[in-house]
């Protein structure tokens, strides 16, 4: 089974990300930690990568899609793969489409968690007031000013994907803000279907 899951941060994709690959025994490949153990080895692709990521920019498309589509081709992916921040960009999601009609591979499905993202800034300012009252720390990137930028970021870049995979009819989504069991159970029955469609 191969997934593409979508959906702004603080979506909740990691935790479902989490549940689908112990369901169906596959494994889930971030770009982003693909990238930082290549600059932490120092590759030639870590070096490329390394200002780029520090900047919080994105890494050059041919990079990315040459380390995923190697990536795939390792045994462990098998099964199939959950990718988790990859496609970030309409061209990703083109090369990614080529490379996999090239391996004879295809996509299960494309899931997005839609989300409403005032909702969502609600709930982050809430758990950092929350945090700090109880006498905690907040992570870094765990402030509202941060938040919304990677939203918008998220939303120049990366939420036209969901046309891109809605135009081609792959695109499956479901409401990102129910419970995390009503979450994971509507991504279920979205599976279900599109393996036995
Ligand atoms: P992440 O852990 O997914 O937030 O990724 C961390 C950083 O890695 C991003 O800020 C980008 O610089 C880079 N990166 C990860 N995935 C991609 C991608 N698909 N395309 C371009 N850059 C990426």
């Amino acid at each position: 089974m191969r997934i593409i899951l979508l959906g702004p941060p603080g979506a909740g994709k990691g935790t479902q990300a989490e549940r689908i690959v112990a369901r169906h025994e596959i494994i889930q490949l971030s770009t982003g930690d693909m990238l930082r153990a290549a600059v932490k080895a120092g590759t030639e692709v870590g070096q490329k990568a390394k200002a780029i990521m520090e900047s919080g920019g994105l890494v050059s498309d041919d990079i990315v899609i040459g380390i995923v589509s190697e990536r795939i081709e390792e045994p462990d992916c098998k099964n199939g793969f959950i990718l988790d921040g990859f496609p970030r960009t309409v061209a990703q999601a083109e090369a990614l489409d080529k490379l996999l009609d090239e391996k004879d591979m295809s996509l299960d499905a494309v899931v997005e968690l839609v989300v409403d993202e005032g909702a969502l800034m609600a709930r982050m300012e809430n758990r950092v007031k929350e945090t700090l009252a109880a006498g905690g720390q907040v992570r870094k990137d765990d402030n509202p000013e941060t938040f919304r930028q990677r939203l918008e970021a998220y939303t120049a870049q990366t939420a036209p994907l969901s046309s891109f995979y809605a135009k081609t009819g792959r695109l499956k989504q479901i409401d990102g803000m129910q419970g995390i069991d009503e979450v994971t159970a509507d991504i279920e029955r979205v599976l279900s279907d599109s393996v036995s469609a």
